[in-house]
């Protein structure tokens, strides 16, 4: 069975279903897997599997604890008929990339891929573990971690969500969708601050030993649903081994070529689990990690010094306005050999001097990587050029990726197959697409919307449709030394 040990080190090794209660390790590390599982099946016996097959398999690889039964009930309770894609994730050609259309979900962002079976898990887990305090999940988001946490959540028995978002920060088809959610169990703050700040203030809550004992008096234990839970992380996983299948399946690669995979990065969890996959066996060449504007991890992947005493810069991918990666440190806990000491000491020194330089051991391992960035004026540009050349529809953070691939491929001459990551529909961020593909500026998000599918004839996904008359239920725009009572008052 593999265990999940914290990449500081210093804490016992718990069960998957122990590490997705917890959330994040007592000593404040993130919870990795002891070893990373090879493929449990070769592509040639995986050919023709559904989305779902897949998913189960890789999953259990990892999660060893859940029996065959527990994994079926969460992988189907996830993926059957909450997806408006044949098969759930497409891989779609258009110009000389392949793109994973990961946003077919409920809430029209990649991040129903996990936090549509996350909720499964976790009371899996709960049941598996014995454990009898209501589970308090905890979130902080730019925008889309935070609608799907709360659809993959809502009226789930036995479970509270508090959702802590920028104000200001989000698209304003992403904020509605966010206040006007429904369900008994949900509780949404703005924040005065930026996601940094939303992540920063809930790593605190989770640190903060007398809090967690005043919470105990309601019964409750907090857990994460931000790509720190390592039940969010893995199941991002089974879409590149899908991805990889589909393309032997369109005769696009044969079984063992190798392809790159490009991914739009905030926190670093997509990618993550796409070097997951790697080492898993799934014959991936470059990781090319895409920023924005806010380009830490760029300049970290090419100088090995991180270093966030920079201006933030809110852009048009406001889901990748993020200057502290937290799923970096992982990459950095398995590429040192798992140095929990050494983690430790970088983190540490993140958070005193906010910045750190990784040695030589570290540094080699970085090599598979490849960072670029984009800025607005790209990003708009990359999104113009795709829809007049292929009549394909990509939103803001995907042409942050296809941009840093097209440079990529400029640079090096590699001309492999390349999977896209595409993490959302167009729509979520209307008003930037449609001034990207020459339209008039709109009144609004939602007047953006409209126009949008009178241009392109794209199908709106079923969850942004009439959003604008859903009912506003959440108001509370907080300070972030708020943060605590909302939680505290949100579940008593
Ligand atoms: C969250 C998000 C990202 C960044 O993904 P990470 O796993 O945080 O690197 C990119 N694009 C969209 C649309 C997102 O919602």
């Amino acid at each position: 069975m593999i265990k999940y040990q914290s990449t500081r080190g210093s804490v016992k090794k718990l069960t998957a279903a122990g590490a997705i209660i917890a959330g994040i390790a007592e000593d404040k590390g993130l919870y990795v897997p002891e070893e990373i599982p090879s493929l449990p099946e070769k592509f040639s016996s995986m050919r023709g599997m559904k989305y779902k097959e897949v998913a189960h398999s890789i999953i259990k690889a990892f999660f060893s604890d859940y029996t065959d039964e527990e994994m079926k009930a969460c992988v189907s309770g996830a993926y059957d008929g909450k997806f408006e894609a044949d098969d759930v994730v497409p891989v779609v050609k258009a110009g000389d990339a392949y793109f994973l259309e990961l946003y077919h979900g409920r809430t029209a962002a990649f991040k129903d891929m996990a936090l549509s079976i996350l909720p499964y898990l976790l009371t899996t887990a709960v049941k598996k573990e014995n454990e009898e305090a209501k589970i308090c999940i905890l979130t902080a988001t730019s925008g889309d971690t935070g609608k799907a946490a709360l659809e993959g959540f809502a009226d789930v028995p036995g479970t509270e969500i508090v959702v802590f978002f920028p104000n200001k920060g989000v698209s304003e088809v992403q904020e509605r969708q966010m206040v006007s959610q429904e369900g008994a169990n949900t509780h949404v703050f703005a924040i005065n601050g930026n996601f940094d700040d939303a992540q920063t203030g809930v790593k605190k809550i989770f640190n903060d030993d007398a809090f967690a004992e005043k919470l105990k008096e309601t019964g409750c234990r907090l857990s994460s649903a931000n790509s720190i839970n390592i039940g969010r992380l893995v199941p991002q996983v089974a879409y590149y081994v899908y991805g990889y299948m589909k393309l032997i399946e369109q005769g696009v690669i044969e079984d063992g070529d190798l392809i790159n995979v490009a991914v739009p990065t905030g926190n670093f969890g997509n990618i993550l689990a796409a070097y997951y996959a790697k080492q898993m066996g799934v014959p991936i060449d470059k990781l090319i990690c895409a920023s924005n504007k806010n380009k830490v991890l760029t300049d970290f992947i090419n100088t090995g010094r991180y270093d966030v005493r920079r201006e933030f810069y809110m852009t048009n991918s406001p889901s990748m306005d993020i200057l502290i990666s937290s799923n970096l440190e992982r990459l950095l806990y398995h590429l040192s050999g798992g140095d929990g000491m050494k983690i430790k000491e970088l983190m540490e020194a993140l958070d005193t001097k906010k910045s750190y330089e990784i040695d030589e051991t570290i540094r080699a391992g970085l090599t598979d990587f490849y960072g670029g960035f984009c800025n607005v004026e790209e990003t708009n540009e990359a999104i113009g050029r795709m829809f007049s050349e292929n009549g394909y529809l990509i939103d803001t953070h995907t042409a942050v990726a296809y941009k840093v691939y097209e440079d990529y491929k400029k640079e090096t001459g590699d001309t492999k197959p390349t999977l896209i990551a595409s993490t959302a529909s167009a729509y979520k961020f209307a008003e930037s697409v449609c001034e990207a593909i020459g339209l008039p500026k709109q009144e609004n998000g939602f007047a953006a919307v409209a126009a949008l599918k009178e241009k392109t004839g794209v199908r709106v996904p079923s969850g942004l449709k009439d959003l604008e008359e859903k009912e506003i239920r959440h108001k509370d725009v907080i300070d972030i030394n708020e943060m605590p009572e909302a939680v505290y008052n949100s579940v008593k």
